[in-house]
């Protein structure tokens, strides 16, 4: 990268999007440091270790530290001026929990724009790439105001991530755009520098556009799955076939085929906390969005698709095992946060089921949450004894299964496939009772 067009960034978390943020600008040709109050993350990721399962991580991690562009350290002020390198750009990439209400827990954006704002030498663009409701901009700019002691010019900006765990590094460096909410003509210009290597759309805005392109975005793709979801119960009340309805609707290029896959609902850390937050903002601002409730309530309803069914064949689930393959909320990924496993295992042993799983890589998370299972080393011995196996998470492997192997290993041939990976005829030919979300 030309000199010139090198930027000095530091990334404040390294969290699934910070750690991705900083891998990828320092791949790019930026300069970048990554900061982490978690000691333990740190000191990980300063011998090398990567703490998140992310395909592709791990190798850009380690490529861009020999590369001299990608470093971390425990504190923002030390981010902020590393080796007499000033930070231009601070990405603000920490967590933005739910509380119990359901709004977003702002305080970790809060403290970071304070250690910012203390820090800081020269013109910074403060961005918020954590998701945030809208107006947050506002408060992290009155606050590094009233912090900024010294006078040090600098702008907020609003910059959401779109990317997806389980294939973020590609999604950060082939984005479909980038978005950007920014009040100055100086901020825009940095961050255009910014992703300039990237190539791709960048959508300049004001700020709270930009963070309402967020939260707008993901509420309306978490509408589309509790819509076709919707539509499954429907199929099976009727007889026919989600799978078509949804080819069907997504061939009108208004509708789009993406996010039209039946299943037992979404989870994972952004959906069902930035359907919940954006419900709270608008009705803060005294609007009550109530599409977004019944996203949730349809969704909420799905989650018990693999109990229904389960005693649809068994009756009684009390003593009965229930064999679960996948726990992580999505394939590819070892994030157990709002996974809708939790609710499902919950669910199953409040009517008395013993539950075995597995999943490929989240059982050391999963273990953090979900108490009384007997985790098991593989699929068929998670298998072994069954009354029923469960689809859960459609990992890949999953859909290569011997059925002939599971045939002989659960107690008695039933599959309840809740991520539909299975094809109905096949699974049956081998002698299963078979269901699946929304077909026959
Ligand atoms: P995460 O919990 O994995 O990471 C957050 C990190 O911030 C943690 O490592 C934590 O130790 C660190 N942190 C907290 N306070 C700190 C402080 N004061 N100083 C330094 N570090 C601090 O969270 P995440 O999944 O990376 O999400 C971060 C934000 O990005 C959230 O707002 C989330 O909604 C948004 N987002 C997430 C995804 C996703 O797929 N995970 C996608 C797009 C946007």
């Amino acid at each position: 990268m030309d000199k010139s067009q090198k930027v000095n960034i530091c990334v404040v978390g390294t969290g699934y999007v910070g750690l991705v943020t900083g891998a990828c600008l320092a791949e790019i040709g930026h300069r970048v440091v990554c900061v982490d109050s978690d000691k333990s993350k740190i000191s990980a990721l300063q011998k090398g270790k990567i703490p998140i399962y992310e395909p592709g991580l791990d190798e850009l991690v380690a490529k861009n530290r020999k590369a001299g562009r990608l470093f971390f350290t425990g504190s923002v002020a030390a981010g902020i001026n590393h080796e007499k390198h000033a930070a231009e750009v601070v990405f603000i990439a920490v967590g933005t929990p739910p509380r119990s209400d359901g709004s977003a827990d702002l305080s970790y954006v809060e403290n970071v724009t304070h250690e910012i704002a203390k820090n800081m030498t020269g013109y910074t663009v403060i961005v918020e790439k954590s998701t945030v409701p809208v107006e947050t901009g506002e408060w992290v700019s009155k606050t590094a105001s009233r912090l900024n002691k010294k006078n040090i010019p600098f702008d907020v900006a609003s910059n959401p991530e779109f990317l997806r765990e389980g294939s973020a590094v590609s999604d950060f460096l082939h984005p479909d755009r980038v978005v950007v909410g920014v009040s100055s003509q100086k901020a825009a210009a940095l961050l255009k520098k910014v992703y300039g290597p990237l190539k791709c759309d960048i959508m300049v805005t004001d700020i709270k556009s930009a963070e309402l392109i967020k939260h707008a975005s993901n509420s309306f793709l978490a509408a589309k799955i509790s819509f076709i979801n919707a539509v499954s119960v429907i199929c099976e009340k009727t007889g026919a076939n989600v799978e078509d309805v949804a080819r069907g609707m997504g061939m009108d290029k208004r509708i789009g085929a993406s996010f039209l896959h039946a299943g037992i609902g979404f989870g994972g850390f952004c959906f069902p906390k930035d359907l919940e937050a954006f419900y709270w903002i608008s009705k803060s601002k005294g609007y009550d969005f109530s599409l977004l409730r019944a996203v949730k309530e349809v969704n909420e309803d799905q989650k018990s698709w693999i109990i229904r069914k389960a005693e649809e064949e068994l009756w009684n689930l009390g003593g009965k095992t229930v064999a679960l393959l996948g726990l992580a909320f999505k394939p590819d990924t070892d994030d157990m946060r709002f996974a809708p496993s939790i609710d499902i295992v919950r669910m199953l042993q409040e009517r008395g089921a013993k539950i075995k799983a597995f999943d490929p890589v989240a059982t050391s998370n999963a273990k953090k949450v979900l108490k009384d299972v007997t985790y098991c080393k593989n699929a068929y011995d998670c298998a072994k004894d069954a009354d029923c196996l469960a689809i859960v998470t459609e990992w890949p492997e999953f859909k290569k299964l011997d059925l002939e192997k599971l045939y002989g290993l659960l107690k008695h041939p039933i599959i309840l496939d809740g991520r539909n990976i299975f094809d109905p005829q096949a699974v049956r030919d081998a002698g299963f009772v078979y269901k699946s979300v929304g077909r026959r």
